[in-house]
């Protein structure tokens, strides 16, 4: 019996003419391809590496409302967040599963003045965040969810409270705040799952790993990396959904109007994942959200039976293949034992590393966590119109995928026949 690649090729060979081509196999292009087979359009997905292989496969893990984007007035951002949260709790639960979270909290009045300032545009640094910033912060998480309340409201406990149940925290905390967010034990699963969901749906659209895709006159060739074999292919738009590599994609794909400057800049960052058990043990099941040193917010969390500590968040000038560097190690590791000071933690205890590069939108900030977690999407004009998914994040790839798909559909002519949120 020929397996599902032969298959996919025959097909392709017998037929490559599409309605939409969308480049790039993480969680985005994905959301795109599944959002756009499932309105009846006929769809091909090509992936350079594996799927889900790039950035998809190195976030935090939090399914999150992203409560330090309220620090940058991206109050929209966290609301949809918030909503798109709630819907993979409910959609795929048997991945996507609350996470009680802790902040530890040093200070009772620091981080409002900066957390204006921030939201005026006078000051790029984050700075320590009080009991008063972050209960603002967690009111409005609250408040943003009151009326579907999927997960429990949060609560502020005194020094004494805290160290009764996380007895091996920092003993200079003051407070600590606990909320809810989610966390997803395997994205990149995820990732395939709509992947199998949008081939039993709707089986003309094909989605193939391992493949490159040019233009060549007013068409495309499909290239089987594998094989080299080339297969002509036609389509009325495509969608670049390559992540950090989106500006040299563009050119690849053609189009007449290219933009005057790059429209995605990457940030990389790493994660570790520890075997110390008593760390595993002082988290007591939860997150603890924290303020590193430097002031930029860092976690750490159990997952599947170690701990999980990132990230960093460093400007790269180009996209690349990454892993997790010596220096970077440092500073994450330097990072948890400022949070449980009297547990050993050591570079031993490290069993795995990963990286990715953020694709986000291009920006002057200084402060790399100033950036927005956004998304857009950027229409290219020429006689293969093309649509640029730019920003974004695992939470809200949803929301961006129908986004990018509204954009097509509207290009086309084409009605939306069902939507996705639920
Ligand atoms: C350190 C870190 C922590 C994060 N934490 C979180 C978190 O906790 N929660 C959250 O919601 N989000 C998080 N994110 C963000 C999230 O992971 C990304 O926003 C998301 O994965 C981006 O997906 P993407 O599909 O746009 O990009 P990618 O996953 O990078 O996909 C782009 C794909 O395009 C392919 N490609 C490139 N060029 C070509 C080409 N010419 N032809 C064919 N294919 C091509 C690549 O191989 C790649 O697979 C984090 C990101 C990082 C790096």
């Amino acid at each position: 019996m020929p397996d599902q690649r032969s298959l996919i090729l025959d097909k392709i060979r017998q037929d490559g003419a599409f309605d939409v081509v969308v480049v790039g196999g993480g969680i985005n292009g994905i959301g795109v391809f599944r959002e756009l087979a499932l309105q009846g359009l006929k769809v091909l997905l090509v992936e350079r590496n594996d799927f889900c292989s790039g950035c998809s496969a190195a976030p935090s893990r939090m399914i999150h409302g992203g409560l330090r984007y309220l620090e940058n007035g991206e109050f929209g951002l966290v609301q949809e967040s918030l909503r798109e949260r709630d819907a993979l709790l409910a959609n795929a639960p048997h991945m996507v599963r609350p996470l009680p979270t802790v902040i530890p909290i040093r200070t009772v009045f620091s981080g409002l003045m900066n957390g204006a300032a921030g939201l005026l545009g006078l000051s790029e640094a984050p700075s320590s965040r009080g009991a008063l910033a972050i209960k603002a912060g967690l009111a409005l998480y609250d408040w943003t969810t009151r009326k579907r309340r999927a997960l429990p409201r949060h609560n502020f406990r005194g020094a004494r409270m805290t160290f009764a149940q996380w007895p091996a925290l920092d003993p200079m905390l003051r407070f600590s705040a606990t909320y809810y967010d989610a966390w997803i034990s395997y994205p990149e699963r995820l990732g395939i799952e709509l992947l199998l969901d949008a081939g039993r749906l709707a089986p003309d659209s094909l989605a193939l790993n391992r493949a490159e895709i040019t233009r060549v006159g007013s068409a495309f060739e499909l290239i089987d990396t594998t094989t080299n074999e080339r297969f002509p292919v036609i389509a009325k738009a495509i969608v670049n959904a390559t992540g950090a590599w989106l500006d040299s994609a563009i050119a690849r794909l053609d189009a007449s109007e290219k933009p005057a400057a790059p429209l995605v800049e990457g940030t990389k960052g790493s994660h570790l994942i520890l075997n110390n058990e008593p760390l595993y043990q002082a988290l007591g099941g939860h997150m603890i959200f924290f303020e590193n040193a430097d002031g930029r917010v860092c976690i750490m969390f159990p997952y599947l039976g170690k701990v999980l500590v990132g990230s960093t968040d460093i400007r790269v000038s180009e996209a690349r293949r990454v892993r997790c560097e010596p220096a970077e190690a440092d500073y994450i590791l330097a990072a948890a034992r400022l949070v449980f000071p009297a547990i050993p933690i050591h570079a031993s205890d490290i069993v795995f590393t990963y990286s990715g590069i953020r694709p986000l939108p291009k920006s002057n900030h200084a402060f790399t966590g100033r950036i927005s977690r956004g998304h857009s999407v950027h229409r290219i004009a020429g006689d293969i119109p093309q649509f640029c998914m730019i920003g974004g994040k695992w939470t809200t790839f949803r929301a961006f995928a129908e986004q990018a798909a509204d954009a097509v559909l509207a290009e086309l002519g084409r009605e939306r026949l069902c939507g996705t949120l639920t």
